[in-house]
């Protein structure tokens, strides 16, 4: 168990309470000055930046009782007028932490069918041709009414995704692999740390229960294997929801080769010539 305290616009708040995603994404920040914690009568002492790099949560379970458990917050200041322009409000709560296995990972996971994920693919190009996307993942060709979507697990891009998938809150359609990330993740002996699971694609909450699998790009990394064509990073997809892969231009050794040698024996000749 630890107590975290996070600081939020009061907008975000809304009527006390936050979403479980956008509260496990905001970093620890403890007030400064004049806030104090008693928990079960026990006082706590904030894990600040100026001791520890960064503020940390609190570990309180050796404090935690069966039973009713209290937590007092004292403050020296008044709750921030909610309507004030910029006002941010500390927001605290008590997490519970638990372990997960990595098999339990890997097959707990909900899966986006390709049905839907291919409606919603339609409906993007269908519905406007001129949607600016944000996302880094998909570039739309408005002439053409194409989008292109990488396929490519994005920490070494050098490899097709095996598990392809994205965080329930993400916003983006291109997957990271399961995998990959897992295996990524910090860790202290066998277990992974606690503040790790977030997407790398956009930062979004990835623990293990936000996890979607999509059907559909599993299907197209299937065919793209099945076809030999598993050098491919990224797929054109056209309004109708087929797709095509972008064949990409090997790093020609002997064509860059050939690119510097004209260069290279120019230079020698010029030597040559200096010389004479
Ligand atoms: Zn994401």
């Amino acid at each position: 168990y630890r107590l975290r305290c996070v600081k939020m616009a009061v907008p975000g708040v809304s009527g006390g309470s936050c979403s479980d995603s956008s509260w496990v994404t905001q970093e620890t920040s403890w007030p400064t000055f004049g806030f104090y914690f008693e928990f079960n009568g026990q006082m706590l002492e904030a894990r600040r930046k100026i001791h520890w790099g960064r503020d940390k949560p609190i570990d309180i379970t050796a404090f935690v009782r069966s039973g009713k458990n209290t937590l007092k917050v004292s403050s020296l200041f008044r709750r921030p007028n909610p309507s004030a322009t910029g006002a941010m409000e500390y927001v605290f709560a008590i997490e519970e932490v638990a372990c997960v296995t990595h098999d339990n990972v890997v097959r707990g996971f909900s899966v986006i069918s390709g049905g839907d994920e291919t409606v919603s693919i339609k409906a993007s190009l269908n519905a406007t041709t001129t949607s600016v996307d944000d996302d880094d993942d998909i570039i739309f060709d408005t002439e053409k009414n194409t989008f292109t979507i990488t396929v490519a697990e994005p920490y070494t891009r050098s490899k097709l995704c095996e598990i392809p998938v994205r965080g329930k809150t993400c916003k983006h359609r291109e997957c990271f692999d399961l995998e990959t990330f897992l295996s990524a993740e910090k860790r202290f002996e066998d277990v992974s740390a606690v503040d790790v699971w977030r997407c790398p694609i956009c930062k979004e909450d990835v623990r293990p229960g936000e996890l979607l699998i999509d059907d559909w790009i599993t299907g197209v990394i299937k065919a793209l294997k099945q076809n030999g064509q598993q050098d491919t990073r990224a797929i054109i997809v056209k309004a109708d929801g087929t797709w095509s892969p972008i064949v990409e231009e090997k790093e020609d050794n002997a064509g860059s080769a050939n690119a510097r040698a004209p260069s290279e024996n120019t230079g020698e000749l010029m030597e040559i010539v200096e010389l004479d």
